[in-house]
């Protein structure tokens, strides 16, 4: 069962903020300024508490030092049975220990044990682990898959292989079926990152992102019944090859963090291209009414993205409907648009652009969406934003609780309970997305988007921090804005 108060924002906080994963639109997010959800009128915040001192940015923090396994290269090849809504297949992954140190144990994420899953059906079983070839001891705690006893020298490639079952839960998720849509995002195991924190085993967060993997490649050949439409990260490699009932699947995805995938035998496509990139929407017979939306967004978010934080790396981009409340989700070169109820048209568009953005902040530059979940929430929010036109309308005020940074971690949020859940929308969403053009407003535009492309330059396929953002906003503007991330409570003393 979910739990009660993701069910209580489902209905609360939907028409403000798109509950869930995703975002809401500047313009939604706006118009409801988290009154109704958690109780907050900012005429009767007060005066805020001043906030810490700022923390001078020294030389650059050891993080970069210390980022990997490096270069996953996946291959899985996987059975869908559809009516079961069964997963089961082989996955083998062959890296790179480049932590300057012989690696004693190595973690994975079993993202599809998560409460919130399991309490409607989920499971997910591993069997058969090996590493370099031989037998591994292994355990399970929830989502974490601990591989206690290995040997793997620095230096040198190793490999992991698995088998691996997946039973997908029935609900509107992510991570679910419904209807006739099956939606696999976080759908596999996928390795841990260790950086200076030690291995990232950190839990689920259902309302928004706690992912966080490294860019590598995936070949995955997919087998389910020859009638699924199939939407996927990647590119499709030939033509599938049917047997009987089912097809065989081939795709291949560069330097992407993640791998997901989403089908429905009634799903119709509409395809368009610009600047060279294909974007196919998927969308059922209910959808069909804002298929349009969604391609129009789809094409002007790729342009007007690539213009201004730097250029769509990938081939293609999926746009993919399926009935749900919580907005949207982003995967690398595939995005959830969740629809369900009656949506006005530009509501779509607006979702539609944010997942878009994600594909920079979180696909291209990506962060520990668990201890940062401002680097990809603010600046997918910025982005659509910028998309509809509505940046003046980023006014959102900080949280009256000064315990909540736009660099805190989801820890620090949910250690607040309901309360925690709020603020983690109006900071992360709201309030991160209003700094942002803060940012924009004092630099202009000149100075702040040549800073972006710079940004995205040094961190395309890496992972980046506060800190990391800060210097380069600081760099390439020539400016001491210590005192603007102090005010906007944007603090690298959260993850250091
Ligand atoms: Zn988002």
């Amino acid at each position: 069962m979910k739990n009660t108060a993701k069910r209580a924002l489902q209905f609360t906080a939907a028409a403000a903020l798109s509950a869930g994963m995703l975002g809401a639109s500047a313009a939604s997010a706006q118009s409801i300024p988290y009154t109704q959800d958690t109780g907050y009128d900012p005429a009767n915040a007060g005066q805020l508490a001043k906030p810490a001192p700022f923390q001078a940015l020294g030389k650059k923090g050891s993080g970069q030092d210390v980022l990997g396994p490096a270069d996953p290269k996946y291959k899985m090849n996987v059975y869908y049975d559809s009516a079961k809504h069964i997963v089961t297949g082989h996955l083998e992954v062959a890296f790179q220990n480049n932590l300057k140190q012989d690696l004693k144990e190595l973690y994975f994420n079993l993202w599809g044990n998560a409460d919130t899953h399991t309490g409607n059906g989920a499971s997910m079983d591993v069997s058969k682990l090996k590493v370099n070839g031989k037998k591994a001891v292994f355990n399970v705690d929830k989502t974490a898959l601990h591989i206690p006893s290995v040997s793997l020298k620095k230096n040198k490639p190793a490999t992991v292989s698995m088998d691996f079952k997946v039973t997908i839960p029935n609900q509107q998720d992510r991570f679910g079926w419904y209807k006739g849509t099956t939606s696999l995002g976080n759908w596999f195991p996928i390795l841990s990152v260790y950086d200076k924190e030690g291995w990232n085993v950190d839990p689920y967060f259902p309302y928004g992102e706690s992912f966080y993997s490294l860019t590598g490649d995936f070949d995955v050949t997919l087998t389910t019944d020859k009638e699924q439409v199939i939407a996927a990260t990647g590119t499709e490699i030939g033509k599938p090859q049917k047997a009987g009932n089912l097809a065989i699947h081939r795709y291949k995805a560069q330097d992407v963090r993640d791998f997901a995938l989403e089908m429905d035998p009634g799903y119709k496509v509409k395809k368009g291209t610009v600047n060279n990139v294909k974007i196919n929407v998927y969308y059922t017979d209910e959808q069909a009414v804002y298929a349009d939306s969604m391609l129009k967004a789809g094409l002007r978010s790729i342009d007007l993205f690539s213009g201004h934080f730097g250029t769509y790396p990938w081939p293609e981009l999926d746009i993919v409907g399926m009935e749900g409340w919580f907005g949207g989700m982003e995967y690398p070169q595939l995005t959830m648009i969740s629809i369900a109820g009656k949506r006005s048209q530009g509501w779509v568009q607006s979702v539609t652009a944010h997942e878009i953005g994600h594909q920079w902040f979180y696909g291209i530059i990506g962060d520990n969406e668990y201890d940062e979940p401002w680097l990809d929430e603010s600046f997918a929010t910025f982005a659509a934003a910028l998309h509809d036109n509505t940046l003046d309308r980023l006014t959102a005020d900080p949280n009256p609780n000064t315990a909540f940074h736009l660099s805190s971690p989801i820890s620090t949020f949910t250690s607040y309970g309901d309360e925690g859940v709020g603020a983690y929308y109006q900071m992360i969403y709201g309030y991160g997305s209003r700094t942002l053009n803060d940012l924009r407003l004092k630099l202009g535009d000149d100075v702040f988007y040549s800073a972006m492309k710079a940004y995205f330059k040094e961190k395309k396929f890496g992972i980046t921090t506060t800190r990391d953002f800060m210097e380069i906003m600081k760099k390439e503007s020539g400016r001491d804005l210590g005192e603007f991330f102090r005010e906007h409570r944007v603090f690298v003393s959260d993850q250091e």
